[in-house]
């Protein structure tokens, strides 16, 4: 296929031609991972942050949030839970909530990889490199840190002052540790253009990253965002699709922001070249407190009813739940 430049970019983006798109970005997933699907258990084990996100229903000074922050046995258990019941990934996620202190992390990393056989994936938001480089070294395998934009000025105006600069400096260190590092974009913030998303498909791509994750801007009404507009669902299709395009190798996931607008917003998804999906598997009386955006876990049934389910979702498309722990194609391939 002959490369894809900016202006190709552009076109599809702007709807030039959605189906020719989803053909192209579904028959190169079918290339690099034939029917698997890989299935991601996402534990979110505190939704404390010390943050101030405007876009993000968890920041700090959000006081309608009922805060929980999980004790290290029961996010384990958690993890239990979710390998028993045939996961191979477990993500650890939460808010950048940095009470947890190293040692605790190292505990809850070595919990998990000594009693499963599982893969896991650090987002904690911005740890030292220092700190990453221990939980790599305790067995921590992959990283989730995304860029949210790759526009310094605009990065600080959607995340109240913190530093671009830092964070892609942190994104590299994890690289040159030797994670499986994702990261990505959300598509559609308030006052976005097409050009600067084309850049940010371009700019995430030349990083060679093993994951890339971009769901829909989905205005929360307690952050300052509130009155934003509801991004278009079909220009995260669009844009994963092209991801799809520039990264072959790379695992994209299907979010969940997506079935906040559609359903089947994941299904469809999968359907365009994404080829991962990431159920919560927070206990069910703490589910709906992680509440990022409206919509977010919603539906609150038991760990093992939430694997089953998502592997019925996966089956019902013609798919595979992969056996495997999905790990990087494109880390496998160089
Ligand atoms: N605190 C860590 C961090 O920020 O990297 C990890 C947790 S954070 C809740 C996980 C992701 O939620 C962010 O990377 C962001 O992309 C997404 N997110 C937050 N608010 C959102 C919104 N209103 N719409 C869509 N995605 C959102
Ligand atoms: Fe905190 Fe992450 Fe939300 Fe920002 S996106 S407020 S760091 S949880």
């Amino acid at each position: 296929m002959a490369v894809l430049g900016r202006d190709d970019i552009l076109y599809y983006l702007n709807g030039g031609n959605d189906e020719e798109l989803y053909a192209i970005a579904d028959g190169l997933r079918e290339e690099s991972f034939g029917r698997e699907v890989y299935l991601r258990a996402i534990v979110e084990f505190s939704n404390i942050c010390n943050k101030k996100c405007n876009y993000c229903g968890l920041r700090a000074p959000n006081s309608k949030v009922s805060r929980y922050r999980m004790e290290v046995d029961s996010i384990i258990d958690s993890a239990r839970l979710a390998a028993e019941a045939g996961a191979r990934t477990i993500v650890l996620q939460s808010g950048d909530d940095f009470n947890y202190s190293p040692g605790q992390v190292e505990e809850i990393i070595l919990g998990i990889k000594e009693s499963y056989d599982v893969a896991v994936t650090l987002s904690l938001g911005d740890r030292s490199a220092g700190e990453y480089e221990h939980w790599f070294n305790c067995g921590a395998d992959r990283c989730l840190l995304k860029l949210e934009t790759t526009a310094p000025d605009i990065y600080k105006k959607i995340r109240c002052g913190e530093n671009y600069h830092q964070r892609i400096e942190l994104l590299r260190s994890l690289q040159d540790i030797g994670y499986e590092v994702g990261s990505g974009i959300i598509v559609g913030l308030p006052d976005y253009t097409l050009e600067q998303l084309a850049d940010d498909l371009l700019f995430l791509s030349a990083l060679d990253l093993d994951m890339i994750a971009a769901g829909p801007f989905i205005p929360h009404p307690d952050t300052p965002f509130s009155s934003a507009e509801t991004s278009d669902i079909e220009l995260s299709y669009r844009f994963t699709a092209l991801a799809r395009m520039l990264n072959p190798l790379s695992n994209i996931p299907a979010t969940s922001a997506l079935d906040s607008f559609d359903s089947k917003g994941r299904e469809k998804g999968l359907q365009r070249g994404c080829n991962v999906i990431m159920p919560s598997v927070t206990p069910a009386a703490k589910r709906k407190d992680y509440n990022i955006y409206p919509g977010k876990n919603a539906i609150s049934v038991d760990v093992a009813d939430t694997i089953s389910r998502a592997e019925e979702l996966v089956r019902a498309l013609g798919f595979v739940p992969s056996a495997s722990k999905g790990s990087s194609r494109r880390m496998n391939n160089v």
